[in-house]
């Protein structure tokens, strides 16, 4: 008898022949309903797509560990950062944002840097990008940010005055925006490129003392980048390469590696600090706030099955373990809400359940019960309820985060522009950026911005010109503008340029 794997319908049974339906004749003929094989087969092809995801749906992904190499656990009680040495599986999906899920890797955008720690006290999710900021700072505008950077509604087409009308109504997006147009927003590959959590993250003791922390993940590889006509030609020739750059160098044995470091805050700098240190707009400044190590990440392992691991996979900033909690930054908190919404709409309610979702190192003994694709026992017999006298899991008290003391006044309270929102970009221009690093940031927003219609390249140069004279003087010649205008636009308030520069 023959050693091969007997071919069998979903349900097991096996299947005598799968090069001809079950009909009436041996020529031209009816088909029979009653071939089940045929009908399974049929109707589950038409069932495959997932919906994809509304932002970053075009990615890829790998397991690896993340191991410690210094012991902060002096400001963190998080059990896998407890001591030098100690590793945690880990699975990582990276990706562009905009695009949809066949787009091209080398197009303009941020990358998502999503990471799943199996720690033993569940998964905790570190869901960020390859840029230290974002260009908003309140998550009720995200939908319109994303609108802007899709498709314009009529003609289905990317559409600069949409992209650069927002940004420039929208001002504290100056400092990604440059980030974006210098040559890391096209980055070689996901190896050749850092990671950021982002937002500030709270980091709380034994003791319940806390810290404000930012994460940054260094590439071991080397930043490369892309130059824009690189970029452009690459999106040609291969949409796929930095997915098949991922694979191939872990198929290879030669895995990426990131220096993992944390900037740690106290809460009393928090509130004296020159920046909002909440605001995900803007970084701390080294200067003030060092990089201290923390760990490295590797990643040696890729999926078996790409649509069951990286399309399942389903990340939330929500997902803290005890030692780690949320900040105040008004984008993340919308994001503790809309990442596990999504992935409840994406994948139902019971995504947790997937093989790459579950908790590896630890148990789940929650109350919730059955709802769509229940497939583990389901809290078998015990009981479904809490209070109960059944023997069924108990809180744990111990693991109760500090609490925050806060004088609340609610409102819409609006976070307007101000000086101090440009100095940042300024001094990634005249501090940071190499003189051929100033060329091609100019030559990329000016390929892009020039399509833009002339009031809106006013507007948004008059940003550029508060963040830097030299940096929105170079552009706006660039987009053939008066520089006598740009300038007397820059010394404007917000509202007065909108006025000056509307339809
Ligand atoms: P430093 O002057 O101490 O260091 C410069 C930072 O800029 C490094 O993190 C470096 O990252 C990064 N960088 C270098 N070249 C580029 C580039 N071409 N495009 C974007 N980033 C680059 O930084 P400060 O903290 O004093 O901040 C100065 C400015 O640097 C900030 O206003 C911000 O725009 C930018 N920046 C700051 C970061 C921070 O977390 N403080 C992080 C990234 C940028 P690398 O080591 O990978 O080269």
């Amino acid at each position: 008898m023959s050693n091969k794997k007997k071919y069998t319908t979903n349900k097991g049974i096996p299947v005598p022949n799968d090069q001809a339906s079950i009909t009436t004749g041996k020529g031209a003929s009816y088909t029979m309903l009653e071939d089940a094989h045929l009908t399974e087969k049929l109707a589950h092809f038409g069932r495959e797509r997932i919906p994809e995801r509304v932002v970053h749906a075009k990615g890829t992904g790998a397991y690896g560990y993340f191991e410690v190499t210094n012991d902060l656990s002096k400001y963190t009680r998080a059990k896998f950062l407890s001591e030098i040495g100690k590793k945690t599986e880990v699975f990582i999906r990276f990706s562009t944002v905009g695009g949809e899920k066949g787009s091209a890797d080398a197009k303009r955008d941020p990358r998502g840097t999503a990471m799943k720690f199996y720690t033993e006290e569940g998964n905790y999710d570190l869901v960020g990008n390859n840029t230290p900021i974002f260009f908003i700072r309140d998550s009720i505008k995200f939908p319109d940010f994303i609108h802007t950077q899709k498709r314009n509604p009529q003609n289905n087409l990317p559409d600069a005055d949409m992209f650069w009308d927002f940004m420039s109504l929208t001002p504290e997006s100056i400092h990604q925006a440059t980030f974006l147009f210098t040559d890391r927003g096209t980055p070689l590959n996901f190896r050749h490129m850092d990671c950021f959590g982002s937002h500030s993250f709270m980091w709380y003791n034994e003791k319940n003392e806390y810290v404000w922390v930012k994460y940054h993940f260094k590439t071991a590889q080397g930043i490369k980048n892309f130059t824009n006509d690189e970029a452009v030609k690459m999106c040609g020739e291969n949409p796929d390469h930095a997915v098949e750059d991922l694979f191939e160098a872990i198929e290879n044995e030669n895995y990426p590696e990131w220096n993992v470091y944390v900037q740690i805050m106290k809460p009393e700098e928090a509130e004296e600090y020159k920046f909002d240190p909440f605001d995900v707009t803007k970084v701390w400044f080294h200067g003030d706030y060092p990089l201290i190590p923390l760990g490295k990440l590797v990643l040696n392992k890729n999926p078996e099955n790409f649509f069951a691991e990286v399309e399942q996979v389903a990340f939330a900033p929500s997902n803290f373990v005890p030692g780690i909690g949320p900040s105040p930054d008004r984008l993340l908190q919308g994001r503790l809400f809309s990442y596990e919404d999504t992935q409840r709409h994406r994948l139902g309610p019971n995504h947790h359940q997937i093989p790459v979702n579950r908790p590896k190192n630890a148990d789940v003994n929650s109350y919730q019960r059955d709802g769509p694709m229940t497939v583990d026992e389901n809290g078998g017999k015990g009981p479904n309820y809490y209070p109960n006298s059944f023997g069924g899991a108990e809180p744990d008290e111990t693991v109760t985060p500090p609490t925050i003391e806060l004088k609340a006044e609610i409102n819409r309270h609006t976070m307007p522009t101000e000086d101090v929102d440009f100095f940042q970009t300024g001094e990634l221009w005249r501090r940071v950026l190499s003189d051929e690093d100033k060329d091609h940031l100019v030559y990329n927003i000016v390929v892009h911005l020039g399509n833009a219609q002339e009031r809106i390249r006013y507007r948004q140069c008059a940003l550029f010109y508060k963040a830097d004279p030299e940096y929105g003087t170079r552009v706006a010649e660039g987009v053939g503008l008066d520089i006598n205008k740009v300038k007397e636009l820059s010394e404007m308030t917000q509202e007065e340029r909108v006025e000056a520069t509307k339809e």
